[in-house]
């Protein structure tokens, strides 16, 4: 059977994901206490339904605990947001995913048993701030707390060197996982393989570790 999704608070987060599930053809049941939210979404959600979702009552009586994933997106309203997500994991819901506003917010989400929290405003910033400050770098991905997947382009001087030349792991504790070169992906490049200029190194490594590499390549 196809896994059935529950989304909670359909601003723009809430509601990319009831969009995006719906796309992929998912079951997913919209829930907002805003009625004009709701009626936004009823003819893209599996269900679209009005309700408070800090009222323990009407989370039973919809079922909730039966769903194989539910995703908290109330954002603005930390409160609200905590108290459904504590409703949440207390009627047994696996997998609980919950929006956070800030760190604090993050924190508690975390201590109350969500089993991923996402800081979608935190994250993009992040993400942006290194593809404007280095002119290499394409994309940032956040993976833990420490540990980030960076895209980076293959400067010139990197070109017609292989990575045993440029010997980031030794001197960095980066790890070159994948090369995009045109649109080939070389997964586990040889580390005899010559580099040409326009490549995208795919590495993984620890934030700082990153940062001091993306700070050499920037002075370069
Ligand atoms: P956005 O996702 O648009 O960036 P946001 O995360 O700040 O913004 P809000 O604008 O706070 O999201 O929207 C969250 C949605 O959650 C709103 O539509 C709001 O009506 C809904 N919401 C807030 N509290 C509850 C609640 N107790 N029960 C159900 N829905 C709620």
């Amino acid at each position: 059977m196809d896994k059935e999704y529950v989304v909670i608070g359909l601003g723009r987060f809430g509601g990319s994901i009831v969009r995006e599930l719906n796309a992929l053809d998912m079951d997913v049941m919209a829930i907002d206490k805003d009625e004009h939210r709701v009626d936004e979404y009823s003819d893209i959600a599996t269900h679209a339904v009005v309700a408070d979702t800090t009222d323990e009552a009407v989370m039973k009586s919809l079922g909730i605990r039966n769903f194989d994933h539910v995703i908290v997106s109330i954002g603005e309203n930390i409160q609200a947001s905590t108290l459904t997500t504590l409703i949440l994991k207390e009627l047994g819901v696996k997998k609980v995913t919950a929006k956070a506003q800030n760190d604090y917010h993050a924190k508690i989400l975390n201590k109350i048993g969500a089993d991923t929290v996402v800081h979608p405003e935190r994250d993009m910033g992040r993400r942006i701030a290194h593809n404007v400050a280095s002119a290499t770098v394409l994309d940032y991905l956040e993976l833990s707390d420490e540990h980030s997947i960076v895209e980076m382009k293959a400067t010139e001087a990197m070109a017609g060197q292989t990575l045993i030349d440029l010997d980031i792991r030794a001197q960095f504790g980066i790890n070159i996982i994948a090369i995009k070169r045109r649109k080939e992906i070389i997964v586990s490049p040889a580390p005899d393989m010559a580099l040409e200029f326009d490549d995208i190194l795919i590495m993984i490594g620890h934030d700082n570790d990153l940062t001091r590499y993306e700070k050499k390549i920037a002075h370069e």
